[in-house]
């Protein structure tokens, strides 16, 4: 048997939360809530499935709940997407993000990804036979070097992914950051994968910028948003992604090759829901309020630490605290002291080292106050 995917391990998120639920640690690793959705969501989908809509839904979607995030997208963006040809609802962004590469990456394509990196970017750019081109960003992660990647960027780039409010730093782009990635593609057929499923999620006064609202950026962006973030329901794997018509028409080819559909009556249920604004608006300061429980509570703490801009992750810094790799480290929170994390070089290029472990503060008050209390005690 030959491998498709030979240097693939395990994801790291399977791998905490057993080692979490295994030794009975507080799980701070995997990024998903630890308290229940919205009831009237939940009545939402009862609702839908007792109403009958329990066969398949349209190819790209239950049409209301396409209409509906187009108009989300028109208020909060300023970009129009037709909801009939330009959005598709996928299986989570996972899917979302699987079919984009699928559909436009070719054999030794280079794609370019930003690294630290969410863990399905290269390997599906492998299993396509493109080529994933990392380009390093710098500890704290606070900014992108575009000098970097401009160098990356050769006759052979077809697409660029971009991870913006960013996992796992909690990096939020800047309007500087936009204008420059649309000066580096101007003049060229650069795609732009845009991983947008933190786009609520974002602290301190600070805005999303979407590459919807950069017209250099939107003619060649498909972009990818998830339910899960933000209504608390990543179990559920519902998500979309938005493109340009010729894009999608493309896109909706391997969706519907892969699963043809998505799960009809959460998304009756999603159209509903999506028509109370405050259902997505106060997500920012729900998130913000989480992460600043988390913070002032290990102010005094030996982890060194710069405030997430956004996502429900939180880096901390253990330089000084141990010598270990931080692979070995977070092994040893976990099963030594009962607190489970993320290591964040399996993100970086080459398992690069910095001394730094995640944390999802995705998580109710006191658990959050529970996980301080041993990260105080080290
Ligand atoms: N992209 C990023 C950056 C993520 O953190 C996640 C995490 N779940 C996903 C994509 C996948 O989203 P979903 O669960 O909707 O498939
Ligand atoms: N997105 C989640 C995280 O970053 C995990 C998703 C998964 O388990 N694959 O923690």
């Amino acid at each position: 048997m030959r491998s498709k995917l030979p240097q693939n391990k395990l994801s790291i998120f399977a791998v905490m939360s057993k080692m979490a639920a295994q030794y009975n640690a507080i799980n701070l690793s995997q990024g998903f809530p630890d308290f229940n959705t919205d009831p009237e969501l939940i009545r939402l989908v009862t609702q839908a499935m007792q109403n009958g809509a329990n066969q398949y839904a349209p190819l790209a979607g239950y049409l209301p709940l396409r209409e509906n995030i187009a108009a989300m997208v028109q208020e909060l963006r300023g970009a129009t997407y037709d909801p009939e040809h330009e959005i598709c609802i996928t299986v989570g962004a996972s899917e979302a993000l699987y079919v984009a590469i699928t559909a436009f990456v070719h054999r030794d394509d280079e794609v370019i990804v930003l690294k630290p990196a969410y863990d399905t970017y290269e390997p599906t750019i492998a299993l396509q036979g493109g080529i994933p081109v990392p380009v390093q960003l710098d500890a704290p992660y606070t900014t992108v070097d575009w000098d970097a990647v401009a160098a990356a960027i050769t006759p052979k780039t077809r697409m660029l992914v971009l991870n913006n409010p960013h996992n796992p730093s909690g990096m939020v782009l800047k309007d500087t950051d936009l204008k420059r990635l649309e000066e580096l593609v101007k003049d060229t057929d650069i795609l732009i994968l845009s991983d947008e499923v933190y786009e609520h999620i974002v602290f301190d006064e600070k805005q999303h910028r979407s590459v919807a609202s950069y017209p250099g950026l939107k003619e060649r962006a498909l972009v990818t948003a998830s339910f899960g973030k933000t209504f608390h329901t990543t179990g559920w794997k519902m998500g979309y992604c938005l493109a340009p018509k010729a894009l999608m028409a493309e896109f909706n080819k391997v969706h519907q090759n892969t699963v043809f559909c998505v799960h009809h009556p959460t998304q009756v249920a999603l159209a509903e829901y999506l028509n109370e604004p405050e259902h997505y608006l106060n997500l920012g300061s729900f998130y913000q309020r989480k992460r600043d429980v988390f913070l002032n509570a290990i102010q005094g703490s030996r982890f060194r630490f710069t405030s997430s801009e956004g996502t429900y992750f939180q880096m901390l810094d253990y330089t000084g605290i141990s010598d270990l790799n931080d692979v070995a480290f977070a092994e040893y929170l976990t099963k030594e002291k009962g607190l489970a994390s993320i290591p964040v070089s399996v993100f970086n290029k080459e398992q690069r080292d910095d001394h730094l472990l995640r944390f999802c503060f995705a998580k109710e008050e006191d658990t959050l106050l529970k996980a301080a209390a041993i990260l105080n005690a080290i």
